[in-house]
Parts: C-alpha cells; sequence; structure tokens
C-alpha cells in the first residue's frame, strides 16, 4: 500500500533522532587555557589542546549520562555550559559548579603519557559536576568513589598503576580508587547499582541505601567484598 504520510515506525525514529539531538545540543563546552606561557600551559596546547579537551568533555558528559542511567533530558541536571579551565593551582585538579580547574604545574610535571592521564581527570571531574551529593549528607569519600569509577568504567584508570588493585583498601568510604573498586565489586552484583544509588542522593543520603539496593549493610558488603579477593 502506498501512502504519503510516515509510517507509525518511522516517525517513532524521527522523534527519537529529534530527541536525541536536543540532548546533544543542550550543553555547550568552554575551554580556556590561563596559563599560557607557562610550561604546563605551552604543554597542554601542544601535547592535549583546548579542542581535544572540549571534545573529552562532552565524551564525558554522555557517558556519565549512559552510566548514571540520565539519558533523558529532566533525568540529569540542567545546566547549559560547562567551562574547563587551565591554570597556575596546586595540586591535580578540583571543580567548582560547572567550572573544571585543571592544574597546569600537573601537566608540566606529569611523567608518562599526559594527553590520556588528563582524559582520566576530565572524566572524574566531569562526574563531580553531574553526580548527585546527597544535598551535602553523603562523605567525601563516597563521592570521590564515584568519580573514580566512572574514570574506571570509561578505561581511563591511571596507567601508571598507582591505583589500588581490587580487594584493597581499609574501608569502604576511604574514597577514590578504594571506594571505586568497591562500586565496581557492588555493579557485579547488580549493574544498574552505582546508577541507582546515584539517582538516591538526589533527596539525601543514608547507607541504608545499600540495603535497599542490594539487600545487606555497606559493611557486610565490604567484608564480602575483601573475602571475594583474600588469598
Ligand atoms: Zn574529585
Amino acid at each position: 500500500m502506498k501512502n504519503t504520510f510516515p509510517s507509525p515506525l518511522c516517525l517513532a525514529l524521527l522523534l527519537t533522532i529529534a530527541a536525541a539531538t536536543r540532548v546533544a545540543l543542550a550543553v555547550d563546552y568552554e575551554v580556556t587555557n590561563t596559563a599560557i606561557g607557562t610550561p604546563g600551559g605551552n604543554l597542554f596546547d601542544s601535547e592535549i589542546s583546548v579542542d581535544y579537551t572540549k571534545q573529552v568533555l562532552a565524551d564525558a558528559t554522555s557517558f556519565i549520562w549512559t552510566t548514571f542511567n540520565q539519558g533523558n533530558e529532566g533525568d540529569h541536571k540542567n545546566i547549559q555550559i560547562i567551562n574547563g579551565l587551565i591554570e597556575s593551582l596546586d595540586g591535580v585538579a578540583y571543580t567548582a559548579g560547572i567550572a573544571i580547574h585543571v592544574s597546569a604545574q600537573y601537566i608540566a610535571n606529569f611523567q608518562g603519557d599526559v594527553k590520556t592521564e588528563i582524559t582520566g581527570v576530565l572524566y572524574h571531574e566531569s562526574t563531580h559536576v553531574w553526580q548527585w551529593d546527597g544535598k551535602g549528607q553523603a562523605s567525601s569519600g563516597l563521592i570521590e568513589g564515584v568519580a573514580d569509577y566512572v574514570r574506571l568504567m570509561a578505561g581511563y584508570e591511571p596507567l601508571d598503576g598507582h591505583w589500588v588493585k581490587p580487594g584493597q583498601g581499609d574501608r569502604w568510604d576511604q574514597g577514590y580508587d578504594v571506594t571505586a573498586r568497591f562500586l565496581d565489586y557492588c555493579g557485579g552484583l547488580d549493574s544498574g547499582f552505582v546508577a541507582k544509588l546515584n539517582a538516591k542522593m538526589k533527596d539525601g543520603y543514608s547507607n541504608d541505601f545499600f540495603v535497599e539496593l542490594l539487600g545487606k549493610t555497606v559493611d557486610q558488603l565490604f567484608s564480602d567484598y575483601k573475602a571475594a579477593y583474600a588469598g
């Protein structure tokens, strides 16, 4: 049968594409190198670049929305722009609101593949832009652990091997790599675990979230995790 109107399937496809395009256009990425003329600022331009960093920020946002199961507008925070700043500062990087600050000195002093390292750092910092923090009630250990979990899932675990191995660490909320490895274990029990945990953290935080999602206390889960890698 010939039909001049789009078929329902075709129409559904068009609407899907329109929705996906709207989401993709929703966030702008601006990157500024304020450290031009310093060793780290110059290395940033020659080895990493503004354009590459914009692309990483966009890729990281997509990856985070997928990891958090926040593919639809309304699921994630309402943010129109993310700023990346290369600047003179101590430490590695930090994020305040929509601004991701990366240390030019860290870039200058890093031994190894600095482009891949900064890519991993940008996945970690981008997670801070999008993740829920339990309205300030979640521990910094958990917040940092979720950010490193995203970095781990994206395949940007540091190449120099300074992260702990699975099963290492003393406390589940020790933070960073230790907590990321533990969350990875929890994700093995329920692949949607971190997305569900993050969703619950929109309105507050309680360790009971682990019981609600996985049926065990977080302390029990951590001892199960340690036991799974013992010996
Ligand atoms: Zn962090």
